[in-house]
């Protein structure tokens, strides 16, 4: 009898033990607020590194600092190392799948309206063309895609049993519930409030959302978005206020998040047709919620895209 007593108190001890190891932490990094939230033995260990994953290659792949490699590669330096090599390699791969529409030499345009220093204006189409001959890099609709996959990898290479880390707006997942339950992923709400949606997934995703929202100026009644369609050298205005993408891959995720932004609803869809890596919720300008089949979407009305 003391001796299953004994037990059943260690057996407590260590269920206790095991619920005890989370830790949680805010950062402000890539110019937002970060919230990650860790499950496992070494969960105060795994918050202090991929804090430091994050700011590190926040610094590293910055538009804005002046030491950064996408400065480098700015002034024509080319002398990248192997993982930075594979980084830009990925994303050229990225612009080929979807037609240019992820472009990630549009810094120019980006200066030009203003958006990196928040001092917005309309430019002249004489400057637009200049500024479309331009290469500079910014990896800004890439990077927290990228980051959250970084993070994931190096969960995996600690006593970690889930994550879920919310890199402003976009959510990377890692592992599972004890219980085997979803990750409930909300889609934020344009309206305020509550959230629009909820995504339900299971295991390691990256959950990404481009919308018109996030940034932007309005001039004479028009809304300007940070995000440029390559073909115009103008902010996009494809009918849609977001797009949220589902994937394993984080890069992939983000990337085609912007991308999808661009293309609109009808090239979008094509491309989801003819993928099958990931799942997309559109929220069009005239307030209609899509979202394809696998995007395991609840919560709320919406018309279901089909292959
Ligand atoms: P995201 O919020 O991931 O859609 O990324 C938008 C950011 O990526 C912008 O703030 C710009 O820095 C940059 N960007 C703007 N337009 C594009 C585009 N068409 N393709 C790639 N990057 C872009
Ligand atoms: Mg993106």
């Amino acid at each position: 009898m003391k001796r299953i007593a004994a037990l059943l108190l260690l057996l407590f001890l260590l269920c206790g033990c095991t619920a005890a190891h989370s830790a949680a932490a805010d950062i402000f990094c890539m110019d937002t607020v970060m919230n990650l939230q860790i499950w496992g033995r070494d969960a105060d260990k795994a918050i202090a590194e991929t804090s430091q994953l994050l700011r590190e290659l926040d610094s590293h792949w910055s538009a804005v600092r002046d030491d950064s490699v996408t400065a480098a590669m700015n002034r024509g330096e080319t002398d990248l190392s192997a993982e930075d090599q594979a980084l830009v390699d990925a994303v050229c791969a990225l612009e080929a799948r979807t037609g240019g529409a992820f472009h990630s030499r549009l810094y120019a345009l980006s200066e030009l309206w203003g958006f990196p220093g928040k001092e917005y204006r309309v430019p002249s189409q004489s400057e637009i063309d200049a500024a479309l001959t331009e290469e500079k890099w910014d990896f800004g609709a890439s990077l927290k895609g990228y980051a959250g996959q970084k993070a994931a990898d190096l969960l995996s290479q600690l006593d970690v049993d889930r994550a879920i880390l919310s890199l402003g707006g976009n959510v990377q997942t890692y592992g599972s519930k004890p219980d085997g339950s979803p990750w409930q992923i909300g889609i934020r709400n344009l309206e305020g409030g509550d959230s629009l949606g909820i995504i339900s997934l299971t295991g390691t995703a990256s959950v990404i959302t481009s919308g018109s929202y996030q940034r932007y100026f309005e001039q004479d009644g028009i809304r300007y978005c940070h995000i440029i369609d390559p073909r115009t050298g103008c902010p996009a205005r494809s009918g849609l206020v977001s797009v949220t993408v589902i994937c394993r891959d984080g890069l992939t995720a983000d990337a085609l998040s912007t991308a999808l932004f661009v293309l609109g609803l009808e090239d979008s869809t094509a491309l989801w047709r003819e993928s099958s890596d990931f799942e997309a919720v559109f929220v069009t300008d005239d307030g209609r919620i899509l979202a394809t089949e696998g995007a395991n979407l609840s919560g709320c009305e919406y018309e279901v895209i089909r292959r």
